[in-house]
């Protein structure tokens, strides 16, 4: 026994080895034309789709062999070892160990299947069992496969996959009659984020009816639209200015908790650094590179941690202390401007600008400071809008040229009925 497996074991290292060098000495698109490129790339995409079936076959084998001694995670990390992307690691350990699914399995056998459409099939069989108050029955779940294999082989994608698994699911649940409707079971809550090949952050969520309800409540009372200080209307679209509550929601809930965590936990709040040599290099410890004027922007956030190190990452200086407004630096800024200079939104939502900025030396004293919102700040850091004070020691706003050519400075909010004339 222990022989002939040894020469099947070697019989499939050849074969593999053979199929390496055939598809490392293939030409493609030298005198080609296109219909024969198609029927390649048809090809090519039928061997891929076999080589990911042996690939999750092989992980599940692994799984059992116990190779990673442990599942999921461990077995998913000695793939990412192996050169596998977390997501596609991810993938095969979850086809891998779930290839009791016959008919599936087999589709994906024949190379008729990719391991995309097979993986978003098991994780849409397990979603319905986990909405399931009793165990499916046998012959309920194979029609359930049936169903989503056969939504698989008329072309629809793994999330329109994903979403047919939700609708049977929720049928389900309604038609049991029993326990909490897909709208108010959190169980099924998800929020899902990865970064994107520019640098950004793509946030996705799925949430019961309550969690829903905070978040839409939150997102309408800190989204109204505002007057621009000239008395036009707000040129944000209705998307920007959710996105600017949703952040002005995180700032809040970062000043809730930092009084809590900050001071004994290493991790948590956001984290800069800035090489004193190289500011163009600061960078976040989770999203990485940001741009010397973001860094400036984020030198006036009390809800962040910014680490001036030296060209060996060694910190120089924390400047906490430093940078930040103290509480009774703020109450005095609150006093002169009782609310954010630009727009007057609520001084609960606004930051302590530096107008130099503290990491150009600008120094953290009442005439360096002024009261902005989240929007309006990055309006004054990324947008052309500048601060200034004035003789009379209040700030003052410097438009654009593309909102004023001429720049004629503004009252802060709260003393818009003042011109500069009658100022002094
Ligand atoms: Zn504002
Ligand atoms: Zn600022």
């Amino acid at each position: 026994m222990i022989a002939d497996a040894t020469v099947e074991s070697d019989d499939t290292a050849a074969i593999l080895a053979g199929i390496v060098d055939q598809l490392a000495e293939l030409r493609t698109g030298l005198d080609m034309t296109g219909p024969q490129a198609h029927a390649a790339l048809q090809q090519i995409l039928l061997i891929r789709n076999l080589a990911d079936h042996h690939a999750a076959t092989l992980t599940g084998d692994l799984d059992r062999f116990g190779v990673a001694d442990g599942h999921g995670r461990r077995l998913r990390e000695l793939l990412t070892v192996m050169g596998c992307a977390p997501a596609v690691a991810a993938r095969f350990v979850r086809v891998g160990t779930a290839i009791d699914i016959d008919p599936l399995v087999r589709r994906a056998a024949d190379g008729a299947i990719s391991s995309e459409h097979a993986d978003a099939i098991v994780r849409g069989l397990s979603h319905i069992e986990s909405r399931s108050t009793e165990p499916v029955d046998p012959d309920l779940r194979s029609a359930q496969l049936m169903s989503l294999m056969s939504w698989s082989s008329a072309g629809m994608t793994p999330a329109q996959i994903t979403d047919h698994a939700r609708t049977i699911a929720n049928e389900l649940a309604a038609d049991a009659d029993a326990g909490v409707p897909a709208a108010e079971d959190k169980s099924i809550n998800e929020l899902g984020y990865h970064k994107t090949d520019d640098g950004r952050l793509d946030v996705r969520a799925n949430l019961d009816a309550v969690a829903g309800e905070k978040l839409h409540s939150l997102v309408e009372a800190l989204s109204a639209p505002k007057p621009q200080p000239d008395g036009s209307h707000d040129p944000r679209a209705a998307e920007r200015r959710r996105a600017d509550a949703f952040e002005s929601i995180l700032e809040l809930a970062e000043r809730g908790l930092a009084d809590e965590t900050v001071s004994c936990k290493p991790t948590g709040g956001v984290l800069l650094t800035i090489p004193a040599d190289a500011p163009k290099l600061s960078a976040l410890e989770f999203m990485g590179s940001v741009t010397p004027a973001t860094a400036k922007a984020l030198g006036c956030d009390a809800a962040v941690t910014v680490v001036i190190v030296d060209d060996a990452q060694v910190p120089l200086n924390v400047g906490r202390e430093k940078r930040l407004f103290t509480p009774a630096q703020r109450k005095a800024l609150l006093l002169r401007d009782e609310c954010c200079v630009k727009c007057g939104a609520p001084a609960s939502r606004t930051q302590a600008h530096h107008l130099v900025s503290w990491v150009d030396g600008g120094p953290t004293d009442l005439d360096n400071g002024c009261l902005l919102c989240t929007a309006c700040h990055h309006d004054v850091h990324d947008r052309g809008w500048d601060v200034v004070m004035g003789f009379d020691r209040h700030p003052w706003l410097v438009p654009p040229a593309g909102v004023d050519p001429k720049r004629r400075p503004l009252p802060a909010y709260n003393r818009r009925t003042l011109h500069l004339d009658n100022a002094a």
